[in-house]
């Protein structure tokens, strides 16, 4: 299905959007089928073909169960606004399907979203991000299961000097929204934007170690092509109004980089947070103070927080679990 309510104007989805039928529910679980032989045991697949959302829930709870039956991880992308018109849709995915990870896309490329028209400035977005965010503690609380968030955010000449205001909100929101991921504009799809030579994947990136405010590692950990991809993970470690934030991976600690890449593929990603947050923390540790190389500060966090990553492309982005996605968005 190529289909959205949105029309954003940098957008993946092909020319003929909104004119063509979802798959079949039998064509959905033969491509599952394919990315689960190709990917193994827990790959990561994003569930994406425009807004998923806008299906009958049992009709995405169908694929989700499935992805989850065959072995896999999914993740569903969405901008967010069914969610928000029909109650209980994504504590349903959670609780009847084994959702576990769920990606909003939020940002002034939007347009479409019912009530908040063009914002213009990502400062007053916030309080959409707010309302997602606590979608995902309520919807914890409420089924008792483990739900991951992620936040896309596409960049471009308008907003890429709001970027630090982004990274702001998302270390303040640690505890619901796990990654961000900021996509530099491509010309891709129906995307109307014109491509800015200031907005580059350094060019984000220097904005993201400005607002973070530490020397960030560009080579912590590498998820697909070097000059696609910048993932860096963090510790964010809040105590009352003071906020510490550890690098994983600091700089020049190539033994730390291999260990956070066994320990993100083998642990299942990083810890769960909410209510599983101590367990988590423990779980991490644990495996921190078995492997030298690490920086021991952080195997005495108290929460993890999001995994800052910039990738060249409108569209795709890597899975807070941990590992690389291989399906675009
Ligand atoms: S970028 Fe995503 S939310 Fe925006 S129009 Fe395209 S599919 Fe819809």
């Amino acid at each position: 299905m190529e289909h959205c309510d949105f029309a954003c104007s940098s957008c993946y989805l092909t020319p003929i959007a909104n004119r063509t039928r979802p798959l079949p529910f039998e064509e959905v679980r033969k491509q599952l089928d394919v990315l689960r032989d190709g990917l193994g045991p827990q790959g990561k697949v994003q569930i994406t073909a425009g807004e998923v959302t806008l299906l009958d829930p049992p009709e995405l709870g169908r694929i989700v169960s499935y992805a989850r039956k065959i072995g896999l991880d999914p993740m569903v992308m969405t901008n967010g606004q069914r969610f928000e018109e029909v109650p209980g849709y994504l504590a349903s995915l959670v609780r009847d399907h084994g959702l576990q990870k769920v990606a909003f896309h939020v940002d002034v490329t939007q347009h479409g979203r019912k009530g908040d028209h063009h914002f213009g400035r990502e400062a007053a977005l916030h309080k959409v991000r707010d309302r997602f965010a606590a979608m995902i503690r309520m919807v914890r609380k409420e089924t008792g299961r483990r739900l991951h968030g992620a936040h896309t955010v596409t960049v471009t000449g308008e907003n890429l000097d709001q970027v630090p205001d982004i990274v702001q909100w998302a270390l303040e929101n640690h505890d619901a929204f796990r990654m961000i991921s900021f996509q530099p504009v491509a010309d891709v799809g129906r995307t109307r934007d014109l491509p800015d030579p200031g907005v580059s994947l350094d060019s984000v990136w220097t904005k993201i170690r400005e607002a973070v405010g530490v020397p960030l590692n560009r080579f912590a950990l590498q998820f697909g092509h070097p000059s696609c991809n910048i993932v860096c993970p963090l510790f964010v470690i809040t105590l009352g109004e003071r906020r510490e934030i550890i690098q994983c991976v600091p700089e020049g600690d190539s033994q730390g980089r291999k260990v956070m890449s066994r320990l993100l593929s083998t642990a299942g990603g990083l810890p769960p947070l909410g209510s599983h947050r101590v367990r988590g923390v423990l779980r991490i540790a644990a495996a921190l103070r078995s492997r030298p190389g690490l920086p021991s500060a952080a195997a005495a966090g108290t929460g993890t927080g999001p995994i800052a990553a910039v990738q060249g492309g409108s569209g795709s982005s890597p899975d807070p679990g941990g590992s690389p996605v291989h399906e675009r968005r």
